[in-house]
């Protein structure tokens, strides 16, 4: 091991995000055959977790990738058709990349970075033009913007577009409740609200997008949900798992069932207020210099996007952080040097995330005072 080690506590990064010791601990127990008694009983237990952390009563697919895999997977599985992205930052951009990258014939509506969809303009959209899918990210982790994606999913109902959600930073976090929201499709990562190490990704379709999936052809072989849902019911995967990786769930999921998912939505949403207030009154003291780039009202509860003055980049910032121990992120993307994230999901705590704002504070004035 080369780099220093920090402790648990102070890494606040918007994925991948802080994992307890015993779920790293976790990781280093034995192999299993992935065809027997001892997997399918592991993978039974993450399931009954699983579906509660989705709100529902259908299988949740586990594909050993990084979230990105079950993104192709919407898409190559979506019914055949037009394809509309909603692209407000990063993550839905990379939506609309997949789209592309599978041939499919698409649209982008392209909204400002930090903001979200107007849900009319979103609803003449999906009636001007017959659409099979659209994209849509729940919290644009680039920007911190949280979107309504349940009204987005009825809308597109409303035209027999079928409605694939990113939720890699919100399930686990932010409010998703799959069944209740008649949701199509929604997927996550393991190591972002979930507090897993990188490497797995979730997903959640329902019984209609899965029967049309059926008929749909390409859908690939690696990333093809109907087989996902076919081993799902035999209580296995397509394919050799990450075992490791699935030892660390079976422990972090159940942790997360046990907090329950309504009391894990308000820490979030108490630790997303607490860095609000935190940036309010840091902008106050540097002539409102520094701000929350989402939009009030439509912010996510995981991670908080803060607009440097153009006196600082986030490189400088950052550096400035990590002396007094704490790892927060730099922007992303275009707004790589613009902005700072503070990633405040996963197990962290409002008391920990108190640490973390003291030595932001502490890193801020320094170098605003200069
Ligand atoms: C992190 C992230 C992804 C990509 O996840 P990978 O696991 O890196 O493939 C996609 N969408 C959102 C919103 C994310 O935050």
């Amino acid at each position: 091991m080369t780099a220093p080690l920090l402790p648990n506590g102070t890494f606040f990064f918007p994925g991948p995000t802080e994992v307890r010791t015993p779920v790293l601990a976790a990781m280093t127990q034995p192999m299993i055959p992935h065809r027997g008694a001892a997997f399918e009983a592991l993978f039974l237990r993450m399931q009954e977790s699983l579906r509660m952390i989705f709100g529902t009563r259908r299988p949740v697919y586990v594909s050993s990738s990084s979230a990105t895999g079950l993104m192709e997977a919407g898409v190559r599985c979506a019914p055949p058709g037009r394809i509309l992205s909603v692209v407000n930052g990063a993550f839905s951009a990379r939506f609309a990349a997949i789209a592309q990258a599978c041939a499919r014939e698409m649209d982008v509506l392209e909204v400002p970075w930090g903001d979200t969809v107007n849900l009319d303009d979103l609803a003449r959209r999906l009636r001007s033009t017959r659409y099979a899918a659209l994209t849509i990210v729940h919290s644009e982790t680039s920007t911190g913007a949280r979107q309504d994606v349940r009204t987005a999913t009825r809308l597109a109902r409303e035209q027999g577009t079928a409605c694939l959600v990113d939720s890699v930073t919100g399930i686990g976090g932010a409010e998703l409740r799959f069944d209740d929201w008649e949701l199509d499709f929604a997927l996550t990562g393991s190591q972002k609200a979930l507090a897993l190490p990188p490497g797995l990704a979730f997903a959640a379709a329902s019984e209609a997008f899965i029967a049309s999936a059926r008929g749909t052809p390409g859908r690939g072989l690696y990333f093809d949900l109907v087989e996902f849902d076919a081993y799902a019911l035999k209580g296995q995967t397509p394919n050799t798992p990450a075992i490791p990786l699935f030892f660390a769930a079976d422990v972090q999921l159940a942790a997360i069932a046990a907090e329950g998912m309504v009391a894990r939505w308000a820490r979030h949403a108490a630790m997303a207020e607490r860095t609000y207030a935190w940036v309010d009154a840091l902008g106050g003291r540097h002539g409102d210099a520094l701000h929350v780039l989402a939009r009030e009202g439509h912010r996510s509860p995981t991670v908080t996007s803060i607009t440097l003055p153009e006196s600082l980049t986030a490189s400088t910032v950052i550096k400035a952080v990590k002396e007094r121990g704490f790892t927060i992120g730099s922007g992303y993307g275009k707004n790589k040097e613009t902005t700072v994230r503070i990633g405040h999901m996963g197990d962290h705590t409002l008391e920990g995330l108190e640490r973390c704002l003291t030595a932001c504070d502490g890193a801020f004035d320094g170098l605003l005072s200069r």
